[in-house]
């Protein structure tokens, strides 16, 4: 799972050639982060 750096849509597959969201167009691309599961205190 990507999203675009512009419009902030998600884009579930991308051409490994011609990397470009779908939507806009924009060339910039990253990675979705996983959610990590960290316990903070708060104090
Ligand atoms: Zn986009």
């Amino acid at each position: 799972m990507y999203h675009c750096w512009k419009c902030r849509k998600e884009v579930k597959e991308l051409d490994p050639v011609f990397v470009r969201c779908p939507y806009c167009g924009c060339r910039v691309l990253f990675k979705q982060r996983q959610p990590i599961a960290r316990e903070v205190k708060a104090e």
